[in-house]
């Protein structure tokens, strides 16, 4: 089991670890920062390092409770100590980016009620996709400057891990109760403190603030109910 130092820790950039498993250039370590692909977040990529032998990490992914780091060579054995470091500016846009989606989703749902069925974040734009009848471009347009006006009022974003009931006596979160399974006992909330709680794993910045300003760059229509916005940060 790896512990994931990412869920408390957004901003740890190095840490050192054990490694536990080895199966050829996979990688499984007792503690990790390096966020693996999911939930439409990238995976974090930087190196691990043994004495003075530096592996990349290309790749991380979970399976189960266990995060697999996929190096650039063979050579790791069980039981040897390493200190990990991640590539901080991609990870750092990525939480900016993400912490965006939170706030552009919220949007979206509270003008329309749409419900929010993906977000994919890259290295530099992120999409949202949602489920709406009309698509009225001009006004997907001005949810980016809806969403900029909210990302000024530098919200504090508060991070917790509540046991799964504590959590679903959070108004917003009573639809997911149907969706995640009854093996989930704890669950960990995005928390942009008076405008949005979600259920999310990924990485965040701790204010708004951080995100700068969004700038919707593209609407398109995906078929019935459909719907994808994509946006960038202006940097
Ligand atoms: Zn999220």
């Amino acid at each position: 089991m790896t512990d994931m130092l990412y869920l408390k820790d957004c901003y740890l950039k190095e840490f050192d670890a054990t490694v536990t498993k080895v199966d050829g250039k996979y990688i499984t370590l007792d503690r990790t920062a390096f966020y693996p692909e999911s939930g439409g977040q990238p995976t974090d990529t930087g190196k691990l390092v043994k004495d003075s032998e530096g592996y990349k990490v290309v790749f991380a992914k979970k399976f189960g409770s266990d995060i697999s780091h996929e190096v650039d060579k063979e050579g790791l054995k069980v039981g040897d100590r390493v200190h990990g470091a991640l590539d901080w500016d991609k990870r750092y846009k990525s939480m900016r980016y993400h912490t965006a989606c939170h706030v552009l989703s919220r949007v979206i749902f509270d003008e329309t009620s749409a419900q929010i069925t993906g977000n994919q974040i890259k290295a530099d734009e992120a999409r949202i996709d949602f489920n709406l009848e009309q698509f009225d471009r001009e006004r997907i347009f001005a949810w980016g400057e809806k969403a900029n006006k909210i990302i000024q009022k530098n919200i504090p974003v508060e991070l917790k891990i509540l046991a799964r009931e504590e959590a679903f006596q959070i108004p917003d979160l009573v639809r997911l109760k149907m969706m995640l399974p009854e093996s989930i006992k704890e669950i960990r909330i995005v928390d942009l403190k008076g405008f949005d709680v979600q259920a999310c794993g990924g990485t965040h910045v701790k204010n708004t603030s951080e995100i700068g300003e969004i700038e919707v760059v593209k609407a398109e229509n995906k078929g019935k109910n459909n719907r994808r916005v994509y946006f960038k940060l202006k940097e």
